[in-house]
């Protein structure tokens, strides 16, 4: 046999595609060969010998870039999946510790899992006189805490459990925080919007924390591959100057990247065959091909389904294939992840489905094959998850597009996405909300004091005196020696303060059927989210909401098993508060500043999920809610629309625009859709003409509308060639309808939105106006 493409067990599958345009884009990687370098001979010769046990003599290139640049100071790497991103931390930590006996190091990690697993990867150096790692997190017994904190070198962590856990019982850590020599934070690029805006407050807080006990320690960090990763290094831990390692030195296998279009079922009303239909029969023909496949799905329900699916499809022809596909569940210990793990690369296993609980970094091994169905988000997961393919040297990495606006923008432009990193991760340490949050928690763990700006930068004075006024700090002694300190010494301000949402003021969601706490959603989004009947996905699983508990604040919900989903009917008003900034672009004004978000929930739509038709629409009687964010909004002439756009169209126009805009603007922020607001009028009483709106959805805001501000004309262009290059006639899911809209979708007309982009557009070709000298 010639050894061509022919001998890849998924031509044939590849061939096909191609045949019938489903395949729309192909492109190879690799292989590339690794650039290895001797180990640094500065490394302590105990370590230097654990290396040599390990029969790593030699290191990526990038691993020893990166050992040398921890040395010098704060350094983040983003080299690529499965390039020995820990051994950039973990060396020049384990170097730190075989020199001095008291030496202490933090790990921090998103998930549990990934602490597990780190400790394990720690434990294998053999060092076990000088390294002694323990994971310190909920679950750790009570009884073996004190041990922890007193002889435990290296403490693997969550950011939750330092916010609410190790900081505020600083004095009983004193001996880690008096010794701290590095901080390592893992996957930093998790910690972005919400999450990433409280995880910066937190590492401020631990800074300052340490530099009371006369420790600096350094910051080691790692990223997925994303647009702005030193930006990202710095505002997460208030340092300046953090040096970026990414030349990757590490092999690439040779991988066929292919980006699959399910086939249009109706033209003019956008509408295609499902993206599950599409990776059940892809998934079984790799099977039956046999190549060692790993699928990712959002929802754990999508998971169950398509396993099924894959199942049927192989039983009818090989049925002992069909025994071989496995959906892999959240909540495994890491035996079973282990064992799981083992079977599938001894070939026991041929297919296993999953939701991305996998995707952030677990060591599953490689395989073949990685089929990714549906759009993750953001471009850093996807090539994340495809990085699982490349067993032996080659593999597929397949990407299944959904009918989501995002999805059907990457089918057409695959080369924007996969060319250059494209997202920015964003976030906002001085968002006001939060801030002031973290603000109440550092006077817990120390009177604040003109000190700490160097820590919690220069405007945290003007936030204690709000928070003074506001009854909650206390001024002590006189200027310029004065101090804040909390109002209620005996209180426990962190334990109010949920890392995952903006505002305090939450709804807690309680699983009526086990008792257990799911999580919270921010009091201005659970009108929205988890009203009465709402289907709450949490985790990948879906709940429907029995009761809102409006006065205790919380959603009883329940396990749900049903074929359709919810969409809230609303009236949404925003009232500009303050402008921050202005500037004339496009031929509009574009403002950005403060404006507070009144909505009312008035019923909810059920929607099948086969097909997305409309069950029946439920009344609702909720009062309304308001919550102040940040907002970008531009103002545009409707006279001169007119000309082009009739009245009766304009506000469907308006409409339209503001959702292309929405489904676009992901790509510029790192953020979920669900993450924006928008709201269009052909009638604004402040600006006193039409204008669009697009808010941050939640309280206070983390920076999303201003950098849309800042590229407004990228987002325009964006959302001008989604709408313009969608095949439909008059508007779809894949560009101008949006599955979160109150308005039902209703007016919506995607011809005027296009004609008011395309006039946006030519006015920035237009040669501008040069004011006379
Ligand atoms: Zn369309
Ligand atoms: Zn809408």
């Amino acid at each position: 046999m010639a050894l061509d493409r022919r001998t890849e067990p998924w031509s044939a599958l590849l061939d096909a595609g191609l045949e019938d345009g489903r395949l729309v884009r192909e492109a190879r990687e690799g292989p590339g060969e690794a650039r290895l370098v001797p180990a640094p001979p500065e490394l302590h010769p105990e370590l230097a010998a654990a290396l040599a046990r390990l029969g790593l003599e030699r290191l990526y290139s990038h691993q020893a870039e990166a050992v040398h640049a921890a040395w010098a100071g704060p350094t983040i790497v983003t080299t690529g999946t499965a390039s020995g991103k820990s051994m950039c931390f973990n060396l020049p930590t384990l170097d730190v510790l075989c020199r001095e006996a008291r030496a202490r190091a933090l790990y921090l990690y998103p998930t549990k899992a990934l602490a597990q697993d780190q400790a394990r990867a720690l434990a294998s150096f053999g060092l076990t006189k000088r390294v002694r790692p323990a994971i310190y997190d909920g679950d750790t017994p009570r009884e073996a805490r004190a041990q922890i904190r007193k002889s435990a070198n290296v403490v693997l962590t969550n950011p939750d459990m330092l916010h609410v856990g190790i900081l505020p019982n600083h004095a009983a850590w004193a001996d880690l925080f008096a010794n701290l020599a590095v901080v390592v934070i893992d996957e930093a690029h998790v910690y972005r919007g919400v999450f990433g805006s409280h995880v910066a407050n937190v590492l401020r807080r631990l800074r300052r924390i340490a530099a009371a006990y006369g420790t600096q320690p350094r910051f080691l960090l790692t990223s997925a591959t994303i647009a702005n990763p030193v930006e990202l290094a710095e505002r997460l831990t208030g340092l300046e100057d953090v040096r970026l390692i990414d030349d990757d030195g590490s092999p690439t296998p040779q991988r066929r990247i292919a980006v699959w279009n399910p086939p249009l079922t109706d033209e003019s009303l956008g509408t295609r065959r499902s993206a599950l239909g599409e990776a059940a029969e892809l998934l079984a023909r790799l099977v039956r091909d046999g190549a060692r496949t790993i699928c990712f799905m959002k929802s754990r329900k999508g998971v169950e389904v398509l396993s099924r699916l894959v199942k049927q499809d192989l039983e009818g022809t090989d049925p002992e294939l069909a025994e071989l596909v496995v959906p892999y569940r959240a909540g495994y210990t890491p035996q079973q992840r282990r064992e799981l793990e083992g079977r599938l690369t001894r070939g026991e296993l041929r297919a296993v489905i999953t939701t991305d609980a996998l995707e952030l970094g677990i060591d599953i091994g490689e395989l073949d094959a990685a089929v990714v169905v549906t759009f993750p988000g953001t471009v850093a997961s996807l090539r994340q998850m495809w990085g699982r393919a490349g067993r032996r040297g080659r593999g597929l990495a397949v990407y299944i597009a959904g009918e989501d606006a995002l999805d059907q923008f990457f089918c057409r432009h695959p080369e924007d996405f996969l060319d250059r990193p494209v997202e920015a991760a964003i976030l906002d340490h001085e968002s006001a909300l939060i801030f002031r949050q973290h603000l109440l928690c550092a006077a817990h763990e120390g009177p604040l004091d003109a000190e700490d700006a160097e820590f919690l930068g220069p405007r945290w004075e003007a936030h204690a005196e709000h928070l003074e006024s506001a009854g909650a700090l206390r001024r002590r002694g006189a200027m310029p020696t004065s101090a804040y300190v909390s109002r209620q010494p005996g209180g426990y301000p962190a334990a109010e303060v949920s890392l995952r949402s903006a505002s305090a003021e939450s709804f807690a969601i309680v699983d009526v059927s086990s008792g257990e706490l799911l999580g919270s959603t921010e009091a201005a989004r659970a009108h929205s989210t988890v009203h009465e009947g709402a289907i709450y996905m949490h985790m990948g699983r879906s709940y429907e909401v029995r009761e809102l508990d409006l006065e205790r604040r919380r959603a009883l919900v329940a396990p749900f098993d049903g074929d359709w989903y919810t969409q809230p009917k609303s009236q949404t008003d925003t009232e500009i508060v303050r402008l921050l900034d202005r500037r004339e672009t496009l031929g509009v004004t574009l403002s950005f500043g403060e404006v507070s978000v009144t909505d009312t929930v008035l019923a909810y739509q059920r929607r099948r999920l086969s097909d997305h038709a409309q069950v029946d629409i439920v009344a609702l009687d909720l009062p309304s809610t308001s919550f102040s964010t940040q907002a970008l909004w531009f103002e545009l002439n409707a006279g001169e629309l007119a000309e082009e756009i009739s009245m009766e169209a304009l506000l469907g126009a308006l409409h339209a625009t503001e959702h292309a805009q929405i489904a676009v603007l992901p790509l510029i922020a790192m953020c979920d859709r669900w993450d924006i607001g928008g709201l269009s009028t052909n009638y604004h009483p402040q600006t006193g003409t039409a204008t669009i709106f697009l808010y941050d959805g939640h309280p206070g805001g983390i920076g999303i509308t201003r950098t849309a501000f800042a590229r407004f004309e990228e987002l325009c262009g964006d959302a001008h060639r989604l709408i313009a290059e969608c095949p439909c006639a008059n508007g779809c899911p894949s560009c101008v309808q949006s599955p979160k809209c109150g308005n039902l979708n209703e007016p919506l007309s995607k011809a005027g939105a296009r004609v008011l982009l395309q006039r946006l557009l030519s006015a920035a070709r237009e040669p501008a106006l040069t004011s006379p000298l």
